[in-house]
């Protein structure tokens, strides 16, 4: 009988980590981080459900990896986030781990279960091998407990230890502090916690990021209107009329973002800026593209080239390609010769050729953040 939900927790925000990726999203092969460590102790021991606990804004994109899973928004702090996933448990035991505790071995989680009924919370720790020194008094070395997570906890239990007000930095401290039994076994020295981006070196057990490219296009259209400015790729086009638009038109900057999240697998512009909500009401197109480029980063790409035509009959583009590259180059965080801006007219032909309204289109190359070098 499947009695027991596993957590994974991956709503951090990776300060340390200090990469550009977030943590939880570099990719080991073709898989995230967060969706490898999950798989992996699916393969160990089966679940009634699996919880995954993330930051709010990467929820749905995280569905397209699994959509069997359970994804919850996490808090500010380790324990909200951990509440927001108990709200789901409905089995008698629950086991929670953080993403970032990614190699854990098999006889650990085995081992989890064989002692589940000895305790409300079953704990693995290790030994220390060091001399510890409290306040300048040496202590017991014997006594020393270092421990370790994913633990295992009766579900009623952790619940009740977790909706405290005080925060505690593991689960068996949470259920000790409300009477609870603590039983511990012997974790593993190859149950690292990866928490600084320098410590990938270190870790032999996760395979490197594939060498996979990921292209994609945006196309964008946008009619004139007379007295409005004129910008296109961030930079102001001297024009006595703009593009009517919610936002400020910026018919490129559109386009180019549809690349970026085609290219990453994640939807179109409209699903992150809909253009119905009054917060993008006239909003620089500059900020969107920013806004877009952090979550491409965030979930574990890199840009590497970006190609973009400009079908305008008017206005003369080719003045401007220099300084909309440079406007590009510092948006997206990629060298000039990266990106490539091209112009055509419309042969006056259809709507771009009568002068009603521009088209762009673009093409963008990503590739895994690759963490191994
Ligand atoms: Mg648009």
């Amino acid at each position: 009988m499947l009695d027991t939900t596993l957590i994974v927790l991956c709503a951090g925000n990776s300060t340390r980590f200090a990469l550009e990726p977030k943590k939880q999203w570099i990719r080991c092969n073709d898989e995230p981080l967060w969706l490898y460590v999950t798989k992996k102790l699916e393969s160990y021991q089966s679940f009634a459900k699996i919880i995954i606990v993330a930051h709010e804004e990467e929820l749905k994109y995280m569905k397209n990896f699994n959509d069997e899973y359970i994804y919850v928004a996490g808090g500010d702090e380790r324990q909200n986030s951990m509440a927001n996933g108990l709200q789901k448990v409905t089995s008698k035991y629950v086991m929670v781990t953080d993403v970032a505790r990614c190699c854990v071995p098999k006889e650990v989680i085995e081992n989890l279960f064989k002692h589940r009924d000895m305790a409300d919370c079953i704990v693995p720790y290790l030994s220390s091998t060091d001399t510890v020194v409290y306040e300048s008094e040496t202590l017991n070395r014997e006594e020393i407990k270092l421990i370790q997570t994913p633990q295992l906890s009766d579900t009623v239990k952790l619940q009740e230890a977790m909706n405290q007000k005080k925060l505690f930095t593991d689960d068996s401290s949470a259920i000790k502090s409300i009477g609870g039994s603590v039983f511990y076994i012997k974790g593993s020295s190859k149950s690292i916690k990866l928490t600084f981006g320098e410590e990938l070196s270190k870790i032999s057990c996760l395979p490197t990021p594939s060498k996979d490219f990921f292209v994609g296009t945006g196309i964008d259209i946008h009619p004139f209107e007379n007295g409005k400015k004129m910008f296109l790729g961030g930079v102001e086009i001297e024009s006595s009329f703009g593009f009517k638009a919610h936002s400020d038109g910026d018919v490129l900057i559109h386009s180019l973002i549809d690349a970026l999240l085609g290219a990453c697998g994640a939807g179109d512009i409209g699903e992150f800026f809909p253009d119905t909500d009054p917060k993008y009401k006239g909003v620089d197109s500059k900020i969107l593209l920013q806004e877009i480029v952090k979550f491409v980063k965030n979930v574990g790409f890199s840009i590497v080239n970006v190609d973009v035509s400009i079908l305008a009959q008017v206005p003369k583009i080719n003045p401007y390609k220099v300084q909309i590259k440079k406007s590009l180059s510092i948006l997206l965080g990629l060298p000039s010769y990266k990106i490539n801006i091209k112009a055509t007219t419309g042969e006056e032909l259809g709507f771009v050729g009568r002068s009603e309204g521009v088209v762009v289109q673009t093409a963008v190359n990503l590739k895994y953040y690759d963490w191994s070098l």
